[in-house]
């Protein structure tokens, strides 16, 4: 057995949504909207399906919507990006995550990690014998801290994973936190690569690609989510913007991890990214409506809330409420007592890189409003 594999615990989403359904409590732990995404395009996938569009998609992704990624790259970022050559559609940010760490790293290659980090990032270095290079974020400002970020480069190291808007602190990297990472990456002469699933949800807050920045087209591997751009999870289609040379290795790691994605729902994919600003603008209004609601509700009930300017999710510190219980054990309790489902935020932390923090509950907010007033409801007739 891979020992890796074999160690790994089931991920702490499942867990918890397992947990939710047993106590039918409200899950705000696994992100996902308890909203359809837009009816056009499940129609157009629907079209697509009955239109016997069901044998293998091109390796690389349907022509349409490597053009309609192209197309959104140059309208969101300034972009000039080659369809044919630079775009990549994967079976969700996960493959693209997989096969983009997959073209890079070989036994030994060091890869710098931020914390507190998404769940699948250090397994999939580590099972590809990469060294992970960790620097965490100080809390409760998510401030980046920059010495400890450059220490963490050498000349051993391959690559950074950059997440923002960031899973699981709602953190937008600013555009100087993203000068100075780009900085290192050139001194270093290293690739990014960029987790931008959630780069439509920014509140107040511009987007940027690191991607985008002076000379590093060439140097990032620039990874966005159909899931999170359409309130789609369950479709799984994520797509990949790379450089050329890079671009030819990663589609080598795709044809053996999946080959090819769903042509139907590729197809309603590029309908969706050409969808004009107003979709966009709707979205992330929407979705910080959600953090306002949930993050006033919180609160209200008397938790410390930390600041969040993207993404799905919003940090609370439970100290006032928790009576000493760490985080995992009072979000057991909140499940099973009050009915509402969190994240304990230990699970984004390593613990072999230091004690992690454990007085912080990860929230999803991609809920209905009533939903999340609901949550705060219950939180409020249990305290
Ligand atoms: N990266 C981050 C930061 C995520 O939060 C998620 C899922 N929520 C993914 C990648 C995976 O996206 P997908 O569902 O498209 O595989
Ligand atoms: N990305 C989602 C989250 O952070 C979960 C995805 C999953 O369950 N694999 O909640």
């Amino acid at each position: 057995l891979n020992r890796h594999l074999a160690a790994l615990p089931t991920t702490i989403f499942t867990v918890m949504s397992e947990l939710a359904r047993k106590h039918g409590a409200i899950n705000l732990g696994q992100g996902f909207p308890d909203t359809e995404g837009p009816h056009d395009m499940v129609q157009a996938a629907a079209d697509a399906l009955l239109d016997n569009r069901n044998q293998y998609a091109p390796l690389t992704g349907l022509p349409a919507l490597r053009q309609a990624v192209a197309r959104s790259n140059a309208r969101f970022q300034g972009l000039a990006i080659n369809p044919d050559s630079e775009v990549i559609v994967t079976s969700g940010a996960t493959e693209a995550l997989a096969a983009s760490l997959m073209a890079l790293i070989e036994p030994g290659d060091e890869v710098v990690l931020i914390e507190p980090l998404y769940d699948t990032y250090l397994p999939m270095v580590r099972q590809l014998g990469g060294v992970p290079r960790m620097v965490r974020l100080e809390h409760p400002g998510w401030t980046l801290p920059r010495q400890a970020l450059a220490e963490a480069f050498s000349d051993r190291t391959k690559a950074i994973l950059l997440n923002t808007p960031m899973n699981p602190t709602g953190k937008v990297f600013s555009q100087d936190e993203l000068d100075f990472i780009a900085s290192l990456v050139k001194q270093h002469d290293v690739y990014a690569v960029c987790d931008e699933v959630y780069e439509h949800l920014t509140f107040n807050t511009p987007h940027v690609s690191l991607m985008a920045l002076p000379d590093m087209r060439d140097r990032c591997v620039r990874i966005g989510s159909a899931g999170k751009s359409f309130s789609l999870t369950g479709w799984k289609v994520g797509y990949i913007t790379a450089p050329t040379p890079l671009a030819e290795v990663i589609a080598k790691a795709h044809q053996n991890l999946v080959f090819a994605t769903a042509p139907n729902l590729q197809r309603a994919v590029a309908y969706g990214l050409d969808k004009d600003e107003s979709y966009f603008a709707d979205l992330a209004a929407d979705m910080a409506r959600k953090r306002d609601i949930l993050s006033d509700g919180l609160r209200s009930v008397g938790l410390d809330v930390l600041p969040c300017h993207g993404s799905y999710f919003v940090m609370a510190d439970i100290t006032p409420l928790a009576n000493g219980l760490d985080d995992m054990a009072f979000a057991r309790l909140l499940t099973e007592k009050a009915g509402v489902t969190t994240i304990p935020a230990s699970a984004f932390y390593e613990a072999s890189n230091g004690t992690p923090p454990t007085h912080l509950l990860r929230f999803a907010f991609c809920k209905q409003e009533s939903v999340l007033r609901d949550a705060v409801g219950r939180i409020a007739a249990w305290r």
